[in-house]
């Protein structure tokens, strides 16, 4: 929609209708008491680099349709996308996808040991970082590939499918050959690049919402996956910056039930991340549950103190059991 100036002539109002017209949208001008509307219905992205904020006798364009497609709700076919991922389900509304595990994989026994107590506990995936995205480029940055094949061992012992970042196109193969998920960190959100290789996978995506991204801006990331074919997407909330510096990020709960509504993937929930304090993620876990997620991820330790990175996060393996009974209840 583009409204005119109300000084606007008879004469720019038909050079903005011509314009339009060359994108080949339908053009409807909507004169009204004090100014023009022209509307233009059609594809919007042709309308996106015409530059009619320029022109004279505009005073500004009024986008209507959502820049999110395949992401959107609105998409003609799309119920709530749910989808099986070596048979957990995930999304549809029917079950509750917990996906727990350390932030790092540290050692095959500190690996192996906390994802045989979230099997136990009732996890339906193992999450645990190879590759890790670190804001010092001093600090522990994962044992790479070594990680990957502790994590499959993992798998192989426990029967949870794993969850793991995708960190560089450069470990796209490694990570694909033994990941079940690709995790795209919150970092990496608007790596363009990275988000059309982990589309390309075949592998189920769990993508995180930037540190300071809109939802919108998030959508428009799964829509850069979505384009690749791969449809079996889940966004994932993990906290945003806010001025607010008591927790770690700022959990934006409504996001929830906003991306219920204008999205039909699944959402989970990242109360570790978001709260950097392991006292806060049982009740943000439970407050979660409440505004519809459909799941959540949770880092978990056998010995938090002594966790290369998180720990502070991160739940005590031997409180997992009754964490998981707690929230699920
Ligand atoms: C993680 O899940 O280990 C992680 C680094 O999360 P985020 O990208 O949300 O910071
Ligand atoms: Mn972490």
């Amino acid at each position: 929609m583009i409204v005119m100036t109300p000084e606007a002539s008879e004469a720019q109002i038909e050079a903005v209708k011509e314009r339009l017209e060359t994108t080949g949208v339908h053009v409807l001008v909507l004169p009204g008491e004090l100014t023009t509307a022209i509307g233009a219905i059609g594809d919007p992205e042709g309308v996106r680099e015409l530059g009619l904020e320029g022109m004279e006798g505009v005073d500004r364009v009024v986008p209507i349709s959502r820049p999110y497609k395949l992401a959107s709700s609105e998409l003609a076919h799309h119920e709530a996308t749910s989808f099986s991922i070596a048979g957990r389900v995930v999304g549809g509304g029917t079950t509750f996808c917990l996906i727990a595990g350390p932030c790092t994989v540290e050692s095959r026994e500190q690996t192996l040991e906390v994802a045989g107590v979230v099997a136990a506990g009732g996890a339906s995936m193992l999450r645990g970082g190879a590759f890790k995205p670190r804001t010092s480029p001093f600090a522990f940055k994962g044992l790479g590939s070594a990680a990957l094949e502790i994590l499959a061992e993992a798998r192989a012992a426990t029967g949870l499918p794993v969850v793991t970042e995708l960190l560089d196109t450069q470990h796209a193969e490694a990570v694909a050959e033994h990941a079940d998920v690709v995790q795209i960190g919150a970092r990496n959100m608007q790596n363009y690049a990275l988000l059309e290789v982990a589309g390309k996978l075949g592998l189920p995506v769990l993508l995180k919402r930037g540190l300071s991204s809109s939802l919108e801006e998030l959508l428009m990331a799964a829509d850069y996956v979505l384009k690749e074919g791969n449809e079996r997407v889940m966004l994932c909330e993990r906290g945003i910056r806010t001025y607010e510096t008591a927790t770690r990020f700022t959990l934006d709960l409504s996001a929830v039930p906003w991306l219920k509504l204008h999205s039909h993937l699944p959402v989970i929930v990242d109360p570790s991340h978001a709260s950097g304090d392991r006292r806060l993620v049982e009740p943000m876990s439970r407050a979660a549950a409440a505004a519809g997620a459909d799941g959540l991820l949770v880092e978990v330790h056998q010995d938090p103190a002594a966790a290369l990175c998180d720990g502070p996060q991160a739940l005590f393996a031997s409180d997992f059991a009754g964490f998981a009974r707690r929230v699920e209840s």
